[in-house]
């Protein structure tokens, strides 16, 4: 065609996307460095990006978006190749990739695969254009950007459809004699394109050309051609500029993905050498981030999905993930040349971190990129407003994490500038003093237990189950009735079980996710000593709250506790299944089952309560249609319980009360003291004292001989 056209376009496309690649590339290496792996366990991370990258299986949460990006991605995978041979024959017009060719078997499948996906591919255009200029979704963010890509691979489609079409009619016109005479190809009339069944929309553009002259059809062929061929490379270089540039990260992020339990937060010492470089404990500034950070902003697609189903967002809250992300990414662009400097500084001097903003300060020079990000750019209400419920996460088709950097940035408030919500001070200090956020005398801990005659551990050191009652069951009056329930169940079923009494403390779950690290590592140390002290780590651990149950279980590794927790939902099930409990009696009731968001999002426990509920006679579980993964928080996690809620249009368990209640149950049941507290509440300020909250133990018991049943 035209190999020095061809040849100029090609190095003018590749030659400026490789320069800004490269500066994106840079810019993230301005990021800390990582101590958790993000390469190892390679199969976990092939499966996972094979699974969430290419089959987008986040994707079809919401169908109709879905299921057209999905078919988007896949064309642009097979008209990758497309792209490819389009290029070449701007070289040699017969270009084919040598196996390619219409003529060939393989060449016939790809060309209808290539047709079957540019037609899918303009239809799923045509989605995303009725969402973002008709319907305008409030969720996407509606830039002239993303409409311009959209047109981009509109128009690219229709331009490689009619270049084929126009070919199609030229081969028609200009089949070689002999081949006709040998009858390998039929004479047709110049008029006349036939419908070949590898070239679907290809004939139908030729159809619709085949009375052009030949001039027409030349036009149509170059145009159709050269409008493909730079396309693709003009929607190339928009892409590092826009939030397209997910086109490029997305399979890198969804790589890199952290693989350790999501209930499991960094510890600070995850940040490559950031206690040995006297760094701030938390984060302050951007660069304290990791590069695994920058490259999730680099992937945010802007699709909303997490704000969607942000309890903080949809109640009103300051907070949306969504922009949350967008805040800290156009800061990063913003002040890319300084944060680049500042990383030559550091390189060259060896001064890192709070080093080297001191000696930059020194000069008086210290540059924005260095700006506190707690009031600089994150309000901190919108840091608070956070139930870190993972919402967002679970929902983010290409697994960026909010709830690690939310506490980061916690950490850094509470440590390091001493500021947090006036309540979390009582909470904080209970912790400090008594071992609980109440304040409650610690000797107290067992008191809910009186006349039950459960064993502490030192009493019965053989026991098989150690039943790790947490603060909430301990403490406060409505969980301590979970408490009896649930020890008068195990009693029943025979269960050789102890309590730690007064031996144990707080897990210390609160205080980590409101940033009081030090604090949580306090308890983490003292619970994993008594703990390995009574040999636990061969027994069990059964725990009512999913609070604890979290942290003993994907927490306490990281400091020498390794046992086996089961959640009294799932012990519970296992031991109707064994027949060691006994339902006898009926529970006649319609009941919403509320996930909780520990349980559930975090380490995937679905299916034990609602198995344990099923087992009641006579009890009906009404499923609220934001149930399992998609369940709305209850409002209580990430220290929410322990504090006023952030000011919004509504509170988060009202709006939990009202999904619950639309199920027309006439009770709800949890598997969490917390949403247990939350739900309760909500009720009460909505005057539905008369709908009952009950937890799965308390509902079993009722059904045994030792309960009233409920007709
Ligand atoms: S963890 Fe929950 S509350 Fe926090 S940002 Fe995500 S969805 Fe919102
Ligand atoms: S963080 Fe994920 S879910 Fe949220 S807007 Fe970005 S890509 Fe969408």
């Amino acid at each position: 065609m035209q190999p020095i056209v061809m040849a100029i376009l090609l190095l003018l496309g590749w030659g400026v996307f490789a320069v800004s690649a490269y500066k994106r590339w840079n810019l993230m290496m301005v990021g800390a460095s990582e101590k958790r792996g993000r390469f190892g366990d390679a199969g976990a991370r092939i499966a996972a990006t094979l699974r969430y990258a290419f089959w987008q299986e986040r994707m079809p949460r919401y169908p109709w978006a879905g299921w057209a990006h999905r078919v988007i991605f896949f064309g642009f995978l097979v008209l990758l190749l497309r792209s490819l041979i389009l290029w070449g024959r701007g070289f040699d017009a017969d270009f084919n990739m040598w196996i390619f060719g219409i003529d060939q078997p393989l060449g016939k499948i790809y060309s209808f695969l290539k047709d079957f996906f540019a037609v899918l591919v303009i239809l799923g255009t045509l989605v995303f254009f009725y969402y973002r200029l008709v319907k305008r979704l409030s969720r996407m963010t509606l830039s002239g950007e993303a409409t311009l890509i959209l047109v981009i691979i509109f128009v690219m489609m229709w331009s490689d459809v009619f270049y084929d079409g126009a070919e199609i009619v030229e081969r028609a016109r200009h089949a070689d004699p002999a081949l006709i005479a040998s009858g390998e190809t039929e004479e047709r009339p110049a008029s006349v394109v036939a419908f070949a069944w590898y070239e679907p929309a290809g004939s139908v553009a030729a159809m619709m050309l085949a009375g052009a002259g030949e001039g027409a059809l030349i036009t149509v062929k170059h145009l159709g051609f050269w409008t493909h061929a730079a396309l693709v490379l003009i929607f190339l270089n928009i892409l590092p500029y826009s939030k397209h540039f997910h086109v490029i990260t997305a399979i890198p992020n969804v790589y890199t993905q952290d693989l350790s339990p999501p209930g499991r937060l960094p510890n600070l010492e995850d940040i490559d050498g950031m206690l040995e470089r006297g760094e701030t404990l938390g984060v302050k500034r951007i660069n304290q981030f990791s590069w695994k950070a920058i490259l999730d902003w680099y992937t945010c697609t802007e699709c909303g999905r997490c704000s969607d189903q942000c309890p903080a967002t949809t109640t009103g809250k300051k907070l949306s993930p969504k922009h949350f992300t967008l805040d800290l990414r156009d800061f990063l662009y913003e002040n890319e040349t300084e944060l680049k400097a500042a990383k030559s500084r550091m390189n060259g001097s060896g001064q890192a971190g709070e080093g080297e903003e001191g000696a930059v300060e020194e000069e008086g020079e210290a540059p924005e990129c260095y700006k506190d990000l707690v009031d600089g750019v994150i309000d901190p209400e919108v840091l608070w407003a956070c139930t870190t419920c993972r919402a967002c996460e679970v929902e983010c088709p290409v697994f960026i994490s909010y709830v690690d950097k939310i506490v980061d940035m916690r950490r850094y408030l509470v440590q390091e500038r001493g500021e947090f919500p006036n309540e979390l001070q009582g909470a904080f200090r209970g912790l400090e003093s008594v071992g609980n956020p109440f304040g409650f005398p610690a000797e107290e801990r067992a008191a809910w237990a009186e006349g039950l005659d459960v064993p502490r551990m030192s009493e019965n050191p053989d026991a098989d189950v150690l039943y790790w009652v947490g603060c909430m069951p301990s403490f406060e009056d409505r969980a301590r009735k979970v408490a009896v329930a649930f020890a008068k169940l195990m009693k029943q079923a025979g269960v050789n079980f102890a309590i730690l009494g007064e031996e144990e403390t707080c897990t210390g779950d609160a205080a980590r996710r409101a940033g009081n690290e030090y604090l949580f590592q306090m308890f983490a140390a003292q619970n994993v000593e008594v703990l390995n002290g009574y040999g636990i780590d061969k027994k069990t651990i059964v725990c009512t709250c999913p609070h604890c149950f979290n942290t003993l279980a994907n927490e306490y590794p990281d400091f020498g506790g390794n046992y086996k927790v089961v959640h009294h939902t799932d012990f519970l099930a296992d031991l109707v299944r064994q027949g060691k409990i006994k339902l006898s009696k009926r529970v006649d009731k319609k009941i919403a089952f509320h996930d909780s968001c520990y349980l559930g999002r975090y380490n995937e426990i679905y299916n034990g309560p609602r198995s344990a509920l099923k087992s009641i006679p006579g009890l009906r579980i009404a499923e609220p249609v934001e149930t399992r993964d998609r369940g709305m928080c209850c409002g209580a996690g990430g220290a929410q319980m322990f504090k006023e809620e952030e000011e919004g249009g509504a509170r988060v368990n009202h709006m939990r009360v009202d999904q619950l209640m639309a199920t027309g149950a006439e009770a709800v049941a949890n598997a969490c003291p917390f949403c247990t507290r939350m739900i309760t509440d909500g009720l009460a300020d909505k005057e539905k004292e008369n709908v009952e909250t009950l937890d799965v133990a308390e509902l079993l018991l009722m059904a045994t001989e030792e309960g009233d049943g409920a007709e």
